[in-house]
């Protein structure tokens, strides 16, 4: 051997990340481990895909048709040693970010996609997959299995796989455009917004604005070169990013200003050399030409092959059901919005409104709102110490499904000394059944915003015995400052349910492939459904009352407060549920209805939904297809409506808790339990239609997500029994 790979050989054999299992050694793990440990595993995993298509293709020749045994057994070890080491480095890009990983991560992420290419739309496999399919072998297979086999089937066909000759060359180019053009979508959405910008040099024009949009705005105008720009005397640079339009739509008492705001905003990427309209038209064109070489009648089609929702028009009754569930309600709140502003000719600013435009309506609902509910989210904190959250989130666990969670830190290495690590074993019969990480406050230098939870070991059969999952749930709430807990804002405490239902239905899988278990293999429009579920819990007295004390003098929230985040949920709900169900209903449209070429232009689309599902006519100038990433540039096409799917499914999943009573321990445990064994326990192996049914007696309906929006009456909820 030679003195240079001898030195090769020991940085392999040094390299953390090619350890390929068991809990991550985050202790060892350095930037500078990245691409000799990526380029090495590659090289490996690469010899043990080849080994196995020619493997595969011997015995395709030989006419011994495969087995799970011989066919997906072999391939798991490869795209799990994958996962292994590419999830800790995205986990770490997320959490531990520095430019040293970054760089690293970006050098060796084309290869790594390219691989994960090879397998997926691998043609060996691909057809071994089919034979297994078509043999006498496949009745061995159990449902589990049969539902893997398929939905690995489906996607490879889905991904071109299938074709040959012309049609699988006209395949390509389409994906090849529209990657390109989905790319130049979001650049010109991007050029857009940062193209243009208002300085404002005068307080008044800044009336209403928080302290918070001041400083953003003051120090937005220091970066574009006003060094002396200070939050208290200007100058002000107003901009389209999110974070600057929607607290100024929200706050600015000059109406002329904000009316000048909007109308720009929903011109973004619409003329010139940002036009976005010509984009849209090919994309439309091209995805239709995707699906007809796949064989579907429309992209919508293609994209419900592989969702929980059964078709097109599935998706379009649901939108009808929450439109006019809606449309009343949402009708009395913009004349009540209405009422309100006009009555507040004394509130300072000189635009009174006559009638109230799009660019008042955020305005006043905040105007309202204040009055209303006057919900200060800074004053609940001292009720939220992220330590009785936890207690109070761990007892609910525990009622509901039977678990119990206890802390095991120093059991496993983490990446910062804040993070907690937690052991999840059965009540009863006291076995573990998992584990988690909780990395809870926000570190801005290196963590990224918003709050997940990740997969870092997926539960599966490991010789005679089974492999534990482990999750990371991570979240980014206030640390803890002059020695007091973390204080967590209401929203916080939400999102903290939300994760640990994702986390729950990852840690709770009884399904031993890797393959299916936990939110493996579960459709994309039903994904949400555990973690939506836990959010309804907030709500529920006994559980609220149980973790809101305050860190200090240990007394309870002021039933006013609950009151008031009782009904806050409820504010302006009908208008919230109709502009989504409007964009929803366009993405699906678009990608059902309309046809290249053909008679209706997208535009017509627009207004023809926009008739049904928007109170204030779209302004002729209104182009804000043109803007709409989520479907045009981003994972959403003909899934918009994913969100209320999900929606819908949690709020009646919870509702048959309500039926039963929430303060009905036995009935409480007795439902949690049958949400454990059903949701929480098959996960991807069964189709989650089968799944809900197990576990809620029938189909789901949309009763529960109008009652819970406020939008029907309450119905006498016990009428029902299960
Ligand atoms: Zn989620």
């Amino acid at each position: 051997m030679s003195a240079v790979s001898e030195k090769a050989q020991s940085e392999t054999t040094l390299n953390p990340l090619l350890i390929g299992k068991g809990l991550p050694p985050f202790g060892d793990i350095k930037p500078e481990h990245v691409v000799p440990g990526i380029e090495q595993l590659l090289k490996n995993l690469e010899g043990e895909l080849r080994s196995l298509e020619s493997q595969l293709t011997s015995k395709l020749e030989s006419g011994d048709a495969p087995t799970w045994e011989s066919l997906i057994e072999p391939i798991t070890p490869i795209t799990e040693k994958l996962g292994w080491s590419w999830g800790i480095i995205g986990h770490l890009m997320g959490v531990q970010n520095s430019p040293e990983l970054r760089e690293a991560y970006e050098s060796v992420q084309p290869s790594l996609v390219q691989f994960s290419t090879q397998i997926n739309q691998n043609q060996a496999i691909y057809n071994a997959l089919k034979q297994l399919r078509q043999s006498e072998n496949w009745s061995d297979l159990d449902p589990a299995q049969k539902r893997i086999v398929e939905s690995d089937l489906r996607d490879a066909e889905l991904s071109g796989v299938g074709l040959s000759g012309e049609p699988k060359e006209k395949f390509n180019a389409i994906q090849q455009s529209l990657a390109e053009l989905s790319t130049q979508f979001s650049n010109h959405v991007l050029d857009a917004t940062k193209a243009f910008s208002l300085t404002l040099t005068e307080p008044e024009e800044v009336t209403g604005l928080p302290p918070s949009l001041l400083s953003l705005t003051a120090q937005a105008a220091r970066e574009a070169g006003e060094e002396n720009a200070t939050a208290e005397a200007g100058p002000w640079r107003i901009t389209l990013d999110m974070p600057c339009y929607i607290p100024f739509l929200r706050h600015a008492q000059r109406r002329d200003l904000r009316e000048r705001l909007y109308r720009t905003f929903i011109t973004r990427a619409s003329s010139g050399d940002l036009d976005n309209a010509p984009l849209i038209e090919q994309i439309l064109a091209l995805r239709k030409q995707k699906a007809e070489l796949l064989g579907f009648d429309s992209y919508a089609d293609l994209s419900l092959a592989r969702k929980m929702a059964p078709s097109v028009s599935a998706v379009e009754e649901l939108m009808e059901e929450l439109r006019s569930a809606s449309y009343e309600a949402a009708k009395r709140e913009l004349r009540e919005i209405e009422e309100f502003a006009i009555a507040r000719a004394h509130l300072p600013g000189k635009h009174r409104p006559e009638s109230v435009k799009q660019w008042d309506i955020p305005f006043w609902t905040e105007r309202m709102r204040e009055i209303k509910f006057d919900l200060n989210d800074e004053a609940l904190r001292p009720y939220f110490p992220l330590p009785k959250v936890l207690e109070g989130l761990f007892g609910l666990a525990e009622r509901l499904f039977g678990i119990s969670i206890s802390a095991a830190d120093g059991e496993a290495p983490v990446w910062h000394p804040d993070v907690r690590y937690f052991q999840v074993s059965d009540a009863e019969s006291r076995e573990t059944i998992a584990h988690f990480y909780l990395d809870p406050y926000s570190r801005p230098a290196e963590k990224r915003g918003g709050a997940w939870m990740d997969e870092c070991i997926v539960r599966a059969k490991e010789g005679e015995g089974v492999r534990l999952p482990v999750a990371y749930l991570v979240c980014n709430q206030s640390p803890p400052v002059d020695g007091k807990p973390s204080l967590m804002t209401f929203r916080e405490v939400e999102t903290l349910f939300h994760e640990f239902g994702h986390g729950l239905q990852h840690m709770l899988t009884q399904v031993d492939y890797s393959g299916a278990a936990g939110i493996n293999n579960v459709e994309w429009d039903a994904v949400e459904l555990p973690s939506q579920f836990m959010e309804n819990w907030c709500y529920d007295r006994d559980t609220l009352f149980g973790m809101a004390k305050h860190y200090e003098t240990g007394e309870a929230l002021p039933e006013e407060d609950y009151q008031k985040l009782l009904a806050a949920r409820h504010f302006m709900t009908g208008n919230a549920i109709l502009r989504q169900v409007n964009f929803g209903w366009v993405d699906m449209a678009l990608h059902s209805q309309y046809q290249p070429e053909g008679d209706e232009s997208v535009w017509a689309v627009r207004d023809r939904i926009a008739e049904k599902t928007t109170l204030l006519e779209p302004l002729a100038e209104d182009a804000f297809l043109c803007s709409f990433g989520h479907i045009f540039s981003g994972g959403y096409a003909a899934g918009y409506y994913s969100y209320f799917w999900a929606e819908v499914l949690s709020a009646d999943a919870f509702s048959s808790f309500e039926e039963a009573g929430l303060e009905n321990k036995d009935q409480v445990a007795t439902i949690g339990r049958r949400f454990r064994d059903t949701v929480l326990a098959e996960g991807g192996s069964r189709h989650p239609m089968d799944v809900f049914k197990d576990f809620r007696g029938r189909e789901p309906s949309t009763q529960a997500l109008l009652r819970h929006r406020g939008l029907v009456a309450l119905p006498s909820l016990r009428a029902q029994p299960l």
